[in-house]
């Protein structure tokens, strides 16, 4: 798995948010949908399938469960 250090600032009030990747039948889910991601499972550039598919969803975690 390639490690980046980059966007790690991402943060929200209410837990964790994750994008999930807008592909059909992808499910990969992660707190932003990377660039490489695209490329390498999409074969295509993120700003493309961004316009072809949508944007992510945003997946709040239900921290509601945690004991
Ligand atoms: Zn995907």
């Amino acid at each position: 798995m390639a490690h980046s250090s980059a966007h790690t600032q991402f943060a929200s009030g209410n837990g964790v948010g994750l994008m999930r990747c807008p592909y059909p039948n992808c499910g990969h889910s992660n707190t932003i949908i990377t660039k490489v991601h695209c490329r390498m499972h999409h074969q295509m550039e993120r700003e493309v399938l961004f316009e072809q598919y949508g944007k992510p969803t945003r997946v709040l975690l239900n921290y509601g469960n945690l004991k």
